[in-house]
């Protein structure tokens, strides 16, 4: 039989703090490390991570289809050679070889030699996609949540209420191992409303101090209403000193009084990269990531300061690799230059929507939540919208939906403000819809989901 190891056998945790330092002692040394440093260290990292990825035969196999050597990589931009995939590739390799497809660096049969965990996404409709996560991998990636969460606020000793979906999925998890594990946070793990009502919420919030709530941006301001009916001031009754929340930042900071730092991560592979005080952008943790920015439609990597979709490639992990996976979020590389913070990482734009919901109008690419910012800012609209693409006679037409508290005679008119507005941004014709507050919930997901839903394709 093989010997049992632990966590505490499977993870050199002296030396995984010396390649990853965690928060805050990061924020003093490899924050601030000079160009040179970054990149000497990203280039011998992913030199490494091509010769693992190597061994996992869906990457073997892709790499010998393209002609990819992984001992070819001498620079950083030679990273560029090695195909991409995307998440039907994944969908594939599950389908090829079920459930948990060629891709996973780890299988089942390794947990007796090292503790694993298993999370998935996805799921809604079709197969589940499962990660397979060592234990180094489970703690480099905490450390790295833990790195946000504080550069967002959160102190050692904060009493924080996780408030996540505790599911399949894995974000709740990460940041309670990130809080308790590494931010030595006190974390009272309440779950969503369906799990503890918001208004318990609230009460444990103020009868624990709670420093922080974790959740979306959408349920910490329903959170927020909650409180006020209670007769409570969000402000000084609940006396939050952290949103780390994703959602609607203005919002958020003048309900809380408190700036909303932004940050950008997914589930294979946790917290990517953070804002910091300056808030002009959100630097890259580039001991773990390499980040590229490609065309949506070509694949091919565009310059600094062009949106397109985010290519990642990671630099820590032992279990399963992302080795140029694209994401198809949408974001923008920012140029390297020092930051008043006095960092060199690199920045980028926070998320600004999904490459995959691309809708070509009448030849102009049109992304939904772009729709959504616009229509945000005609006066007397909310900012909950839904945006469908459907077919008219033989052309793709977009119609918007948007929520507003005016009287029902009204609409017509708004919605007239709402189209000439889409028109004026986006250039082509784009039909709107006015409906009343909360009329929208059942499309979005408002107040059951953990992520909205802002797009339907009925073509
Ligand atoms: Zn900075």
């Amino acid at each position: 039989m093989t010997e049992l190891r632990r966590v505490r056998h499977a993870v050199d945790f002296d030396d995984l703090e010396r390649r990853f330092p965690p928060a805050p002692e990061y924020f003093d040394n490899a924050w601030l490390d000079d160009v040179a440093t970054i990149e000497a260290k990203q280039l011998a990292r992913l030199q490494a991570r091509a010769t693992e990825a190597a061994r996992v035969p869906f990457f073997a196999r892709r790499w010998a289809d393209a002609g990819f050597d992984p001992a070819s990589i001498g620079s950083l931009t030679d990273l560029a050679a090695a195909p991409m995939y995307t998440v039907d590739d994944i969908r594939a390799s599950i389908e090829a070889n079920p459930p948990f497809g060629d891709y996973q660096g780890a299988s089942v049969a390794d947990a007796a030699t090292e503790p694993l965990r298993l999370f998935t996404s996805g799921g809604t409709t079709g197969r589940s996609r499962p990660t397979l996560y060592t234990a180094w991998d489970r703690e480099v990636g905490a450390l790295l949540t833990a790195r946000a969460l504080y550069l967002q606020g959160i102190r050692p000793g904060d009493v924080v209420i996780n408030a996540w979906a505790y599911s399949t999925h894995n974000g709740a998890h990460i940041m309670d191992e990130a809080l308790h594990k590494w931010l030595n946070c006190v974390v009272l793990s309440t779950g969503t409303g369906n799990v503890t009502p918001s208004r318990k919420q609230i009460e444990l919030a103020i009868e624990y101090g709670a420093k922080a709530i974790l959740t979306t941006g959408d349920y910490l301001l329903h959170l927020a209403d909650t409180a006020k009916e209670m007769g409570l001031d969000p402000k000084t009754d609940l006396a939050l000193t952290a949103l780390p929340n994703i959602g609607d930042t203005e919002r958020l900071e003048s309900t809380f009084g408190l700036p909303v730092l932004q940050s950008y991560g997914f589930h294979e592979v946790q917290w990517v990269a953070v804002e910091c005080a300056e808030k002009t952008g959100l630097h890259i943790f580039e001991d773990a990531f390499v980040v590229e920015i490609v065309d949506v439609d070509t694949g091919e990597p565009l310059p600094d300061g062009e949106q397109g979709a985010i290519v990642i490639t990671e630099l820590y992990k032992t279990g399963s690799p992302q080795f140029r996976y694209n994401i198809m979020d949408l974001s923008t590389r920012y140029p390297r230059e020092r930051c008043a913070c006095g960092s060199w990482l690199r920045k980028m734009a926070p998320f600004a929507g999904r490459g995959d919901n691309m809708v070509k109008l009448r030849g102009v690419n049109v992304w939904p939540e772009a729709l959504g910012a616009i229509v945000a800012d005609v006066p007397g609209v909310s900012d909950d919208y839904f945006v469908r693409a459907h077919r008219s006679g033989n052309r793709d037409e977009i119609t918007v939906s948007v929520a507003s508290d005016t009287p029902a005679a009204e609409h017509g008119a708004l919605a007239d403000a709402v189209a000439k507005a889409l028109h004026d941004v986006v250039g082509v014709k784009i039909g709107a819809e006015v409906v009343a507050p909360g009329a929208l919930d059942p499309l979005t997901g408002f107040g059951t989901a953990a992520k909205l839903v802002r797009f339907r394709d009925d073509r």
